[in-house]
């Protein structure tokens, strides 16, 4: 059966984008945080999204329109019960996450697919605290969703083949290319950006400039954006909790987090989203 109703938990910087692709796809989608007073900042991040892709082109104001309709915003968990799939996006934080689950799997239909946005945890140590493991995959958005193309598809041990089927079906029917990856900390995208991300970060830390790392890799290496840009996209913090937990989970040097990375996140400087991370980001701060 196509899916009309989609649950996100988590009013975040993925969980509003999703949102945005979800409706833009035509599905009523039905976002849920822990923190609702931070609704008005999400509707207004979701509502700039929104006008950039109607300046842009990519969306007319009609369209732009039926979105905002298409999305509510909802303090209760429970508002869940009606979705015919639910993602989870909230933070990387495996008790968060494990609260979540538990609590959603509780909730919602037992045959409802469950996804989660996870960057690092495998979704076999995630689908323990899922009430239906078979039910339960992961769908790695990548940021900004309405802009990137891709959803890593990761199906855990115990996913069933029907569900991973309704997983590539979803992402076709968001408009991305799906890309099954395999069940291990970081999957394929994270294990390899984090990597260089640290390695960036360790050439910071040892006095060269964010500007020079950048350049030298896009022009060097054709990235569009180099490690150090796209870290501060990211969120720094973000990019703090994927580094240390892919880290703890496979104990591996090449994920290690310089300090002077930890001291930018315990100064606020958590990239575009606070105006400056590794770089001034004047008038993006949210
Ligand atoms: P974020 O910090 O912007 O948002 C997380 C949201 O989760 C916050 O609004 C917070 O209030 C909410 N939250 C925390 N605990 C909760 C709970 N128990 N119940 C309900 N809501 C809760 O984080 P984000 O960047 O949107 O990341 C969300 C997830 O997506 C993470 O797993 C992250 O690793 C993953 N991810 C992030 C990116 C990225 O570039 N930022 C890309 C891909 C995947």
């Amino acid at each position: 059966m196509e899916p009309s109703a989609l649950g996100i938990i988590g009013a975040g910087t993925m969980g509003i984008g999703i949102a945005q692709v979800a409706a833009q796809a035509g599905l009523r989608v039905a976002i849920t945080d822990a923190h609702p007073e931070a609704f008005s900042s999400a509707r207004e991040r979701l509502e700039a999204s929104l006008t950039e892709s109607v300046e842009r082109g990519k969306l007319t104001a009609e369209a732009a329109e039926a979105c905002r309709r298409q999305v509510t915003w909802e303090a209760d968990l429970r508002s869940l019960v009606e979705a015919d799939w639910v993602i989870e996006a909230v933070t990387e934080d495996m008790g968060a996450k494990r609260e979540v689950l538990r609590t959603i799997s509780a909730i919602t239909h037992p045959e409802t697919p469950l996804a989660t946005n996870t960057s690092t945890f495998r979704i076999a140590d995630l689908a323990q605290h899922c009430a239906r493991p078979d039910r339960f995959l992961g769908l790695h958005f990548f940021n900004p969703p309405p802009a990137m193309k891709l959803i890593e598809v990761i199906p855990g041990a115990a996913t069933s083949a029907v569900v991973t089927e309704a997983a590539l079906a979803l992402c076709e029917r968001l408009g991305k290319t799906p890309l099954i990856a395999p069940d291990i900390p970081g999957f394929i995208v994270n294990r390899v950006f984090a990597a260089l991300v640290a390695a960036a970060a360790d050439l910071w830390a040892a006095g060269a400039e964010a500007e020079t790392i950048d350049r030298a890799i896009e022009l060097g290496l054709a990235h569009k954006l180099g490690p150090l840009r796209s870290a501060d996209l990211v969120g720094l913090d973000v990019m703090l909790a994927v580094l240390r937990s892919l880290h703890e989970q496979t104990g591996d040097a090449r994920f290690r987090v310089p300090e002077g990375f930890v001291q930018l996140v315990e100064s606020g400087k958590l990239g575009r989203k606070s105006g400056e991370g590794f770089h001034a980001h004047p008038g993006s701060r949210l």
